[in-house]
């Protein structure tokens, strides 16, 4: 596993934070000897009749030297609630799954101001075709809004997911990202914590880090590191509801991918193309120190894994015209999260005329109404299948999403008794 990610930055941000009960105490010191200083001026001042130059020097220094420790560490403190305010988790995992993510999420609560569990479950066995889960995610959204919205505006919000990834990118399409909040994600042994860049939602003018790629049917259509989108196809245009996109991302350490079992009319697929045909190992980071680390992995930036994710839904859907855009991602939580979040609110020319696709005036159903047309398995690891998923409330019901997409169901797992 690669190194923790985090920045000189934050490591500082992050060790104020831990010692914000010692800031507070030095402040209430420091405050009381520098008032006692400030107090012995002023009464000398007071008997001699306005004149300063009866004050002694080492009194005059010592006011001094307190007042501006006390700037300091009143500007320690309130970095350190900025960077370290509330941690919300948020948490939906089939009811059988243990959380692995308990032990980081311990070590790394200490230090924050006040922490909040969000943790839903459900079962996964519901329904031999798959799970809906679309009203546990939608009051999910409604739950962290309320908390947010009953926290302190002035200390900094943390949003660390550990949400089946369909759920994470429903979720991220109704989370209200306020500026400057963090997204962490618990990894074995490494944390990636990171947030919007200052370009955000388009790419950096150079992003940092390995080159992401879309590609579509074999070929390369956008890259990460060409200034300006592409225009999207003009000629594409095409009213058959039976067209499937199939949607891959290789932003993870682990390239294994079985296909859904689904009907494909075109594929998509975003990551870092290592041989024609293969995709190298990702690591993603919050700020890349090089293209690849020491053994070979991928170093790419949250923000740009983030945007070319969001980017290839954006185009599919586009292409897909009133058909079906299936998305089997292997992200990191944050990203979903996060791509989720920029499918609804990414850049747009014009938010009345543009829906965000990259044609200034299409009038394409999927383009406006993304949900009505993203199919969204996930990867059930009891089964070793890809199952259905029902994350949004737009999404036809479970059947009907089958249907579109000549869903093969997954035979049931072996009865334990
Ligand atoms: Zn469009």
């Amino acid at each position: 596993m690669g190194p923790r990610s985090h920045s000189r930055g934050d490591s500082i941000a992050r060790w104020l934070a831990k010692h914000r009960g010692l800031w507070g105490l030095l402040i209430v010191v420091v405050a009381t000897l520098t008032t006692a200083l400030v107090g012995l001026i002023v009464e000398d001042v007071v008997s001699a009749n306005g004149d300063v130059s009866h004050c002694s020097a080492g009194v005059i220094l010592g006011s001094a030297i307190g007042l501006v420790l006390l700037v300091l560490l009143v500007l320690a403190r309130t970095k350190a609630t900025d960077d370290y305010g509330t941690l919300y988790y948020v948490r939906l995992l089939a009811r059988d799954m243990a959380d692995w993510r308990q032990t980081d999420l311990a070590a790394d609560e200490r230090g924050y101001l006040d922490v909040r569990i969000i943790t839903r479950s459900f079962n996964p066995n519901e329904r031999a075709g798959g799970i809906d889960i679309s009203d546990v995610v939608t009051e999910q959204v409604r739950t962290i809004q309320a908390e947010m919205n009953s926290d302190r505006v002035d200390s900094g919000f943390t949003v660390a997911p550990n949400m089946l990834l369909p759920a994470g990118i429903a979720f991220g399409s109704g989370f209200y990202w306020w500026t400057g909040t963090y997204m962490v994600e618990f990894a074995t042994g490494v944390q990636l914590r990171w947030r919007q860049s200052k370009e955000w939602p388009a790419l950096p003018a150079s992003p940092r880090g390995a080159e992401v790629q879309i590609i579509r049917d074999g070929e390369a259509i956008e890259s990460s590191h060409t200034s300006g989108a592409f225009p999207v196809d003009e000629d594409a245009a095409n009213s058959d509801p039976t067209r499937v996109m199939l949607l891959k991302a290789f932003l993870t350490d682990n390239v294994m991918f079985s296909d859904p079992p689904c009907r494909v009319s075109e594929t998509f697929a975003v990551g870092v193309p290592d041989e024609p045909g293969d995709w190298r190992r990702v690591n993603v980071v919050d700020q890349p120190g090089g293209a690849v680390d020491s053994s070979g992995v991928a170093q790419v930036a949250a923000v740009t894994a983030s945007i070319m994710t969001a980017r290839m839904i954006r185009l599919a859907l586009h292409r897909a015209d009133t058909g079906q855009v299936v998305l089997a991602l292997k992200v990191p939580k944050t990203v979903a999260v996060a791509a989720g979040w920029l499918l609804i609110n990414g850049r747009r020319s014009n938010p009345v005329t543009d829906p965000g696709c990259g044609d200034p005036t299409c009038k394409r159903p999927g383009c406006w109404r993304p949900w009505e047309h993203l199919v969204t398995p996930y990867w059930d690891q009891a089964r070793r299948a890809w199952m259905l998923a029902r994350v949004h409330p737009d999404q036809p019901d479970l059947a009907t999403m089958a249907k579109r997409v000549d869903w093969t169901i997954a035979a049931a797992p072996p009865e334990e008794n």
